[in-house]
């Protein structure tokens, strides 16, 4: 971890997170969670144990929030007391979006791990309703930086490396792990047992996938 210049004005100076590093840190914040609550590291990662682990962190977790069309979570940075989570009333009630609000309670709960300790560095003056929409929960490019920490350790939480690193020898046992994916069918084929494996969209797993360098990136259309 490094810090450089914030280039959105939030901060003087942000920190600048290696994807190894947010790789380490989440799996081993999931496990110890898991294992703490069930004596075990159950995956898929169970929807309560999402619920709890944001529950443990923030002041407040609302599951039936009324926000804004297209936005899913806010997380609303109060320092110096802790964050406050709001998810998606539609995400909650709508079983059709699970993977949706799984990846959401994720993403909120990064910003509260993450960037929570930033916000109460600059005291109360620093408040902030931080609203996460459809099209920043999932970047594979980059965005805010932000919003690209908060989804690539959603993804991290959801999807431990050395667990994904595991399904991906399993699924191409004559390719443990590098160069990446090739073929249409092969990418298809990780992206949908990555999908179930982990109760996350082929969306969320493709990304991950391809963060991780097992899946080529999309060409544009
Ligand atoms: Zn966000």
């Amino acid at each position: 971890m490094g810090w450089v210049r914030d280039h959105t004005g939030r901060f003087n100076r942000r920190p600048y997170y290696q994807q190894s590093f947010l790789d380490r840190k989440c799996e081993r914040l999931i496990c110890e969670f898991l294992q703490s609550l069930y004596g075990q590291v159950t995956i898929p990662v169970p929807n309560g144990a999402l619920i709890k682990l944001v529950e443990r962190d923030a002041r407040d977790l609302n599951l039936y929030a009324q926000l804004p069309d297209g936005v899913l979570g806010v997380t609303y940075f109060d320092p110096p007391r802790k964050p406050q989570v709001r998810i998606a009333r539609s995400l909650f009630e709508d079983s059709r979006r699970l993977h949706r609000l799984r990846f959401t309670l994720a993403h909120e709960y990064a910003h509260v791990v993450l960037h929570a300790p930033l916000y109460l560095k600059l005291g109360s003056a620093a408040r902030e309703d931080h609203q996460c929409t459809v099209t920043q929960i999932e970047p594979l490019a980059a965005v805010d930086w932000m919003e690209w920490q908060a989804s690539y350790a959603a993804g991290a939480l959801l999807m431990p490396l050395s667990r994904l690193r595991a399904l991906v020898n399993a699924c191409c046992p004559s390719r443990p792990g590098s160069p990446p994916a090739s073929g249409e069918s092969l990418a298809n084929n990780l992206q949908q047992r990555a999908s179930e494996a982990f109760l996350v969209s082929t969306d969320a797993a493709r990304v991950r996938l391809t963060q991780l360098g097992y899946l080529s990136p999309l060409r544009s259309q």
